[in-house]
């Protein structure tokens, strides 16, 4: 779609063309801007819609589909179909997501040096070519809508990403020449959509349970200044998770009467998946739905067997209510990190499209003691909120917004004994920097590597692996005469650097990073 862009028309309106603020979500992506007029804007989509669903593919034909074209053709080419791929962008292929995905998807994963592939049709993916090709269709409809070229972005990602999954986004932009020029987390982004114009002095907490992940978030907003207290979330839990609750309640009873077990049947599993997720939508705002698909599978002689059930809200409120139990530890867990109780929280923001489950909205209103606001919009509030910070970056006035956000896990380095040594504690306000000593173990030592990993368990394995420092040139000396330091550096955006000095010549030391997947 960019070459559709001659060179002369490029410059011509290159000048005023919006940054555009886009919200890459695990299920549907969606894209906003802020008008001339300065009024913030979401960029429409075939017939009325707002939203690209994140999903790619190629056809037999080896046309590669994005969007609802992709999802049009999902249930007859399950293989090569790739959707719910932000749950695997920048993890190592022994990471539990992976395994756990792999688990519940059709397309074929597989590993190259601890970086997850996909294989679709005849060609091989790395995930953040994925994400470019997701991002490239959302920048393509957002230049058709604008008539203008877009070649900058801001873009979101859940708090809880990891150092590493923020690079993978990144490069996503790069190959496509689209220029992230910040990473803002969704919950973030969402409290903008709420105070932005209002002069709000407030605290929020941002609940946010889309297809793929749950985050929350505790944020001080003081008029242009949006302070994130702290961050949690569950990566494992998500839209989903309750989907997946409803499709195996129906693979049992189908069990149960047949004594056909249709989970091996990627065709069958796909039907049932997608008339699952639609039951659970319908059941936000009905309380009985017809749950009938014809024709699913054969009996041994040969005779066709149908699905036909009737599906109540109740029933699905039994299934996933452990789901919400879930959800709310973790709120409980953030407050407790940000030392606060629900007295001192002024509004609940819900976010994600999992959120408009009736009994979800009860329980919070029961756990909070006060309904959740109704400011914002669970599916636009995110995409607003990353417009409206891409436009405050174009402004050069002090109406600048102000983003003061946290490190979501901690992360440190392995000690000899293995365990995880903490110099970044979750929660840790950024930007920031730490400075590690670090020094030789035996002698004649000419490189020290230094393992970085993120995540809160105590033993350092069990987290995920950022990279691996590489120390060297060192001046051979007896054990532990080295004196090294290495300073930290998280960005604002939540990425890490490190560089190396020796203290007793003051100069800087080679160090290299080997680093991990998406990079
Ligand atoms: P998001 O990632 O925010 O687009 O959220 C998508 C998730 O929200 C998917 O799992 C959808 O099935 C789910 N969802 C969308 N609408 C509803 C609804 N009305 N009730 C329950 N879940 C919904």
């Amino acid at each position: 779609m960019t070459e559709r862009w001659s060179a002369a028309r490029l410059r011509a309106v290159k000048q005023d063309a919006p940054i555009i603020g886009i919200d890459l979500g695990t299920t549907n992506s969606s894209a906003a801007y802020v008008d001339e007029t300065g009024k913030v804007r979401l960029i429409p989509y075939q017939a009325g819609t707002f939203i690209i669903p994140s999903i790619f593919a190629i056809d037999d034909k080896g046309n590669e589909l994005v969007g609802h074209e992709a999802k049009r053709q999902w249930q007859l080419n399950p293989r090569n179909t790739v959707y719910a791929s932000k749950r695997l962008i920048g993890r190592r292929t022994n990471s539990n997501v992976v395994a756990q995905m792999s688990r519940q998807v059709a397309y074929r994963m597989k590993d190259e040096g601890g970086e997850v592939l996909i294989d679709v049709g005849e060609r091989t993916f790395r995930l953040s070519e994925i994400a470019a090709k997701i991002l490239d269709k959302i920048r393509s409809v957002a230049q058709d809508h604008l008539e203008r070229p877009i070649d900058k972005a801001v873009v979101t990602v859940p708090a809880y990403f990891s150092d590493s999954q923020r690079q993978a986004v990144k490069e996503a932009g790069s190959l496509i020449g689209l220029e992230i020029l910040r990473i803002i987390n969704e919950p973030t982004a969402a409290a903008l959509a709420y105070g932005v114009g209002r002069n709000v002095h407030e605290r929020v907490l941002v609940y946010d349970l889309g297809g793929g992940t749950f985050d929350v978030s505790i944020i001080e907003i003081r008029d242009r200044t949006y302070e994130v207290k702290a961050t949690g979330g569950d990566i494992f839990l998500g839209g989903l998770d309750f989907d997946e609750a409803l499709i195996r309640y129906v693979l049992d009873d189908f069990r149960a009467k047949h004594d056909i077990d249709l989970s091996r049947d990627p065709v069958a599993m796909q039907r049932i998946k997608d008339l699952a997720e639609r039951t659970k939508i319908d059941l936000s705002t009905r309380t009985e739905a017809a749950f009938n698909i014809p024709f699913i599978a054969m009996t041994p002689f040969g005779q066709p067997l149908n699905i036909e059930m009737r599906m109540t809200r109740k029933l699905l409120e039994d299934l996933t209510s452990h789901l919400i139990d879930r959800t709310l530890e973790t709120v409980a867990a953030v407050m407790v990190d940000a030392g606060l109780t629900t007295k001192d929280i002024d509004e609940v923001l819900l976010v994600g499209g999992q959120t408009r489950m009736p009994l979800l909205q009860e329980r919070l209103t029961r756990y909070f003691g006060k309904p959740p606001s109704k400011t914002v919009h669970p599916d636009e509030a995110v995409a607003i909120g990353a417009a409206l910070y891409a436009h405050s970056l174009q402004d050069d006035t002090d109406l600048r917004l102000q983003l003061l956000d946290v490190i979501p896990m901690a992360i440190g380095v392995e000690k000899a004994d293995g365990q995880m040594h903490v110099v970044f504690p979750r929660n840790s306000p950024i930007p920031n920097a730490k400075v590690l000593p670090v020094t030789t173990s035996y002698d004649g030592q000419t490189e020290v590597a230094i393992r970085v990993y993120q995540g809160d368990r105590p033993v350092a394995r069990e987290n995920e692996l950022l990279g691996e420092l590489v120390l060297s040139g060192l001046t051979p000396g007896p054990a532990r005469s080295a004196r090294l330091e290495v300073t930290f550096d998280v960005s604002i955006e939540g990425i890490l650097r490190a560089s190396a000095r020796d203290v007793h010549t003051n100069r800087a030391v080679t160090s290299t990073i080997r680093l991990g997947p998406g990079r």
